[in-house]
């Protein structure tokens, strides 16, 4: 199957093939509910509860090489929910061609699945609830950073030639780019964890070797869904926005906090971005007389007096 992604890493000996139509459904069988414990008990099968922690790792990643994961979320493209629309630039540009040569939205249901969310998936199966084989945390294609299921991928295939992505055998929905600055992530998804979790746990700390152990293991088991307390971005601030899957964090609820505290609309300040936070900063940019793209940065926030 996937050998030429193979070769930045010698631990896909164990190689599991997934199955991404059932593996898809699986992780959106029920929607998004609020979860607020450790990942070892989190409910079955909704990879969408470790939103805020896979957002953190994906940010991770990117440290350790930069650039390496791109949001393709401003293509034309329906995403599923809990589909992180990341790839490296060169493979979100061959989308974008793609696109534009077939002049039809792409329906992406499944894209990088962080290493959060494969652990879920991977003590379901453990339990004996998730009936598809699935990869150790870190093994599976869809953590390279260069795996797409999608939808009518025979259709999309003239379109897709040229451009890097090639279709998966045996595996209907699957692609993955191999075209010019591919690079398998699945290793530094791994070391994201790591250094996220020693960073959070100074006097706990497990190796920083990308490696998957049980060190790792128990270490993300007992990660909390909603993300570190420190988080990769507290140095410099992220800039948060509209973004699918939504942007989560104590950065966004602070962002409500302030926004709420100078008058603007904002319910409940539950650190997640959603369309009503939205209205609120481009209303502020608009009064502050600001380019009005509902993009906050660390100059927005300081601007909120
Ligand atoms: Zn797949």
């Amino acid at each position: 199957m996937s050998d030429s992604i193979n070769d930045t890493s010698d631990e896909l000996d164990d190689l599991v093939i997934e199955p991404c139509v059932e593996i898809h459904e699986f992780e959106e069988a029920s929607p998004r509910a609020s979860f607020n414990g450790l990942l070892q008990n989190a409910p079955r099968a909704n990879t969408s509860v470790v939103n805020a922690l896979s957002q953190q790792l994906i940010y991770q990643i990117n440290l350790i090489v930069p650039n390496a994961l791109v949001s393709f979320d401003d293509l034309d493209v329906k995403l599923g929910d809990a589909a992180y629309p990341f790839v490296p630039p060169a493979a979100k540009l061959g989308l974008q061609n793609a696109i534009k040569r077939r002049g039809v939205t792409l329906v992406v249901n499944s894209a990088y699945r962080t290493l959060a969310q494969q652990m879920l998936l991977y003590n379901a199966k453990k339990k004996g609830e998730n009936p598809n084989p699935v990869a150790a945390p870190g093994k599976s294609n869809h953590q390279s950073g260069l795996a797409l299921d999608i939808e009518d991928r025979q259709g999309w295939l003239p379109f897709l030639q040229g451009t890097g992505w090639e279709p998966l055998a045996g595996d209907p929905p699957h692609i993955d780019y191999r075209g010019q600055g591919a690079r398998d992530l699945r290793k530094e998804t791994i070391l994201a964890f790591q250094k996220l979790w020693n960073k959070n746990h100074p006097n706990e700390k497990i190796g920083e070797d990308g490696r998957w152990g049980n060190d790792t293991e128990s270490a993300l088991n007992r990660s909390p869904a909603t993300g570190f307390k420190i988080a990769p971005w507290d140095d410099k601030p992220r800039i948060v926005r509209l973004s699918k899957p939504l942007m989560e964090g104590a950065d966004v609820r602070k962002l409500q906090e302030k926004l709420q505290a100078a008058g603007f609309t904002i319910g409940v300040a539950d650190g997640v971005f959603g369309a009503e936070t939205e209205r609120a900063v481009k209303e502020f940019q608009q009064q502050k007389g600001l380019v009005v793209d509902g993009l906050a940065g660390a100059q927005t926030l300081e601007l909120i007096a």
